[in-house]
């Protein structure tokens, strides 16, 4: 299998090579240049198996240049009961009106960006290891994918995480998660500024093409193709725990942002799963909401970009849709190179004439929440008996339950555990109600923490970098 750019000016590359890079060079995202077919023996082979050997078999279509004895190795180191607090991994329950809950939350930082990072540290070592090359990763967080990052680096041969964060904006839990890692190869900055001034720095750093090379800097953001391909697993686990044969088919409820997470439902779909509908949940920012209404695609501006109570929804455009409207135009780079020169130019663009083919051929419908719709759901939900479900699960739940159609079998898809956002949990439903902690993170906030405080400069984080690396 080979990997090719959305905007179609880049070498074709293999899937260890797509691993370690970020944007391809044109600007565009890399894909597989055809996507691999299931058919109904394989799905009959497969709904039997465990969470890891079914991850071995869906994402050896796509890591076709690891050999597959390797590959296992990778996937039954990443995806543990130990780590994921059960042999399930992603277990499914059922909420009172037959709603569908896939718990994607359960390994390290109680983010479903553990599923795709703890198999990306792993695949990482190894290709590393293989090529006898070293990583240092430099990213920007304002809480779960910088956590989720470290999680699944530390103690990892031949890399290094240098993560800004921006000092003090973020929740104790939070802070204490990342701050406490003790790991030789783990290093929190926190910046002196806010996080949009941690992403500049970031970018900083970047266009400096030598400190760059010299220094093997690279990322881990949500446009890797190495965490999409991960993620796809998942979709293929959650049909099989939810239905009772391959006739059947399923929806998926996806609380979106970057598009990450249900560009990989898109995928599983065009590879033969029997997925009926993709519900993209947003919150108030709602730039995904309204393409999949009227076909118009504009994001917005940092000022435009609200601060909300379902945080990791918190995004003014979306960088995976770019793979989506590249299956949409049939893999058109020259128009995917044209409407994003209009993204870039800040108007945007409109596809209303494909809204059609958006329902019926590939099934995308959405719907949006606002502050009072996810602690109205919170409430709901608690109040039926079916326990505690977080903000962003709760908008999922919500779009779930305002599209549901009769027969559809939805599963909505959990992406955080309530211990990880207490203080809107008990904004909805008042502070007697105790929010559970997964019993590892029992006294997270009082362990010691490991962090450097820099001034919100480029310079001062790569002298950082230099001398740990030195
Ligand atoms: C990252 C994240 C999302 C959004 O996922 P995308 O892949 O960006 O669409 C939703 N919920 C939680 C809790 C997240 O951490």
């Amino acid at each position: 299998m080979k990997y090719i750019s959305t905007r179609g000016q880049t070498a074709p590359k293999t899937f260890s090579e797509v691993l370690l890079m970020g944007l391809a060079p044109d600007g565009g995202l890399m894909m597989p240049e055809e996507y691999p077919a299931v058919s109904e023996t394989m799905l009959e082979r497969w709904r039997g198996l465990s969470y890891a050997d079914l991850a071995f078999e869906v994402i050896r279509l796509f890591a076709t240049d690891i050999p597959d004895a390797d590959l296992r190795e990778i996937i039954n180191k990443s995806y543990t009961a130990e780590a994921f607090g059960s042999d399930d991994i992603t277990p499914v329950r059922s909420l009172k009106d037959g709603i569908k809950i896939q718990g994607l939350s359960n390994g390290p930082t109680l983010a479903f960006k553990d599923m795709a990072m703890q198999f990306l540290g792993n695949a990482f070592e190894y290709v590393l290891e293989r090529e006898n090359r070293s990583l240092n990763i430099l990213g920007a967080t304002s809480g779960d994918t910088g956590s989720a990052a470290e999680y699944a680096m530390r103690g990892k041969r031949g890399i290094h995480v240098f993560m800004l964060s921006p000092e003090g904006r973020m929740s104790p839990f939070q802070r204490a998660q990342m701050y406490s890692l003790q790991d030789e190869n783990i290093v929190n900055i926190a910046v002196r500024g806010m996080f949009d001034d941690c992403q500049d720095i970031i970018k900083a750093v970047q266009s400096d093409a030598r400190f760059k090379e010299q220094y093997q800097i690279g990322t881990v953001n949500s446009i890797n193709f190495g965490r999409i391909a991960a993620q796809i697993a998942y979709y293929f686990a959650g049909y099989f725990r939810a239905t009772e044969n391959n006739r059947e088919t399923v929806s998926f409820c996806v609380p979106s942002g970057n598009f990450g997470n249900v560009c990989a439902g898109h995928i599983a779909k065009q590879m033969g799963l029997p997925i009926r509908r993709l519900i993209v949940a947003t919150n108030e920012n709602d730039v995904l909401d309204q393409f999949f209404k009227t076909g118009a695609y504009r994001p917005r501006t940092t000022e435009h970009t609200y601060v909300t109570s379902s945080p990791s929804m918190d995004i003014s455009k979306a960088s995976n849709f770019e793979r989506f409207i590249f299956d949409l135009t049939g893999r058109d780079t020259d128009q995917i190179q044209a409407l994003w020169a209009e993204v870039a130019s800040g108007k945007g663009f409109d596809l209303h004439f494909k809204l059609d083919e958006i329902r019926k051929e590939y099934g995308f419908v959405s719907a949006k929440s606002t502050h009072a719709d996810r602690l109205a759901t919170i409430r709901a939900v608690y109040q039926d008996g079916d326990g505690l479900i977080d903000p962003h699960t709760a908008d999922g739940v919500k779009a779930a339950r305002e599209l549901r159609e009769p027969g559809e079998t939805v599963v909505c898809l959990e992406t955080a555990l309530p211990a990880k956002f207490e203080d809107t949990i008990r904004e909805a439903l008042g502070s007697s109600v105790a929010v559970p902690r997964p019993a590892k993170l029992d006294g997270l906030e009082s362990l010691p923490q490991k962090v450097i405080t820099a001034p919100n400069n480029a310079e001062t984080v790569k002298t950082v970098i230099r001398e740990k690396l030195a």
